[in-house]
């Protein structure tokens, strides 16, 4: 066997899966590495088997899981520390507009994905990076939501 010029990643875009989902197993001293495809194996073993789509359902609504609630509408990019992915902001445009993945695929190729919210930075933080500086310690802070 050849070795694979095309890593199976999170969040590749190589499939029309929703939730792409790849296991991923290696060991240095086996010499082996093992790549599942999760999402696409899951939805042919339900093709070939029938029987199996009792146990998987799609539910068009986001589960907010903090208050135990279905929001029915895409949510708007909003976090601060990086760019919405792509084959996230593919699938949203999706859902949102009902065309098929290659569809955004070739209508938003060319265009950049939503930023990321750039946020105020909390009036305690300057106070901790003098603090910092005084103290002569090399801080990074991140997360600052
Ligand atoms: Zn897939």
């Amino acid at each position: 066997m050849t070795l694979p010029e095309v890593k199976w990643q999170h969040g590749d875009d190589l499939c029309d899966c929703v939730f792409q989902r790849v296991g991923w197993w290696t060991n240095p001293y086996i010499g082996q590495t093992m790549e599942v495809r999760l999402c696409c194996m899951w939805d042919k073993l339900i093709e070939l088997n029938p029987e199996l789509a009792q146990f998987m359902r799609m539910i068009p609504a986001f589960d907010n899981y903090n208050t135990d609630t279905y929001e029915m509408e895409p949510r708007r990019w909003d976090a601060a520390d990086h760019d919405m992915p792509r084959d996230i902001w593919y699938r949203q445009l999706a859902t949102k507009t009902g065309k098929s993945l290659d569809e955004i695929r070739r209508e938003y190729d060319h265009l950049e994905a939503p930023k990321g919210v750039k946020r105020p930075v909390p009036d305690f933080m300057p106070f901790l990076r003098s603090e910092a500086e005084r103290e002569g310690l090399d801080i990074t802070i991140t997360d600052v939501a």
